[in-house]
């Protein structure tokens, strides 16, 4: 399986990294490994000093499709989530000043958080959902899917273009404001709707 990662969804996160607003999605791939096995802490890896957390929605691809219209996507989707997309912004940084792919920074063992799953039914509308990131019990991350540039059904739409998406696959749709570094003894806990979702313990 495949975990496929939007960058640069939400307005908030684009300004604290002074990035350009993308006219498409930003679009990368992180491999299977980097999946954070399950009551397992993170380990900080000896390559950067300066991981961040950014948590995000976790869409999970329930049907194989290609080239999906967005008016369709809903039904390749029943589960939504929440994770953490752990970036080594020191190594993203250099590799994004030489114009490098990402994999180092994004996809190293663990740096990615897949948390429980809930039934896309439970919620009204999956556009409209709240989610937070608690670091030591203090809210570091706050937003509403509904401010998400490309919400989930365009996403689905956008990135079926590109790859087949298979049963299991999971979408990381971006991440809003309050990205921050972790420290060793860090406590992450993740809210979807008030449901906590993950809790890790950094090491
Ligand atoms: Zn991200």
């Amino acid at each position: 399986m495949k975990l496929i990662c939007i960058g640069r969804n939400y307005t908030d996160h684009i300004k604290e990294l002074e990035n350009e607003k993308p006219t498409d999605p930003v679009v990368f791939i992180k491999s299977d490994n980097a999946i954070l096995l399950k009551k397992q802490p993170f380990f900080i890896p000896d390559f950067s000093n300066d991981v961040h957390h950014e948590v995000e929605v976790l869409v999970k691809i329930t049907k194989l499709g290609k080239h999906i219209d967005k008016k369709f996507a809903h039904k390749y989707y029943d589960q939504i989530g929440l994770g953490i997309d752990f970036t080594a912004r020191d190594v993203q940084k250099q590799l994004k000043d030489k114009g490098l792919p990402w994999e180092k920074a994004k996809s190293f063992d663990g740096a990615a958080v897949i948390g429980k799953w809930v039934d896309k039914s439970e919620f009204s509308d999956v556009n409209n959902l709240n989610f937070r990131l608690e670091k030591n019990s203090s809210v570091v991350q706050t937003a509403n899917t509904s401010l998400m540039l490309w919400k989930i059904d365009e996403i689905v739409e956008y990135v079926s273009k590109y790859f087949t998406l298979k049963i299991g696959d999971v979408i990381f749709t971006g991440t809003p404001a309050g990205v921050g570094r972790v420290v060793a003894n860090d406590k992450l806990k993740g809210f979807l709707e008030d449901r906590e979702l993950f809790s890790i313990t950094v090491k």
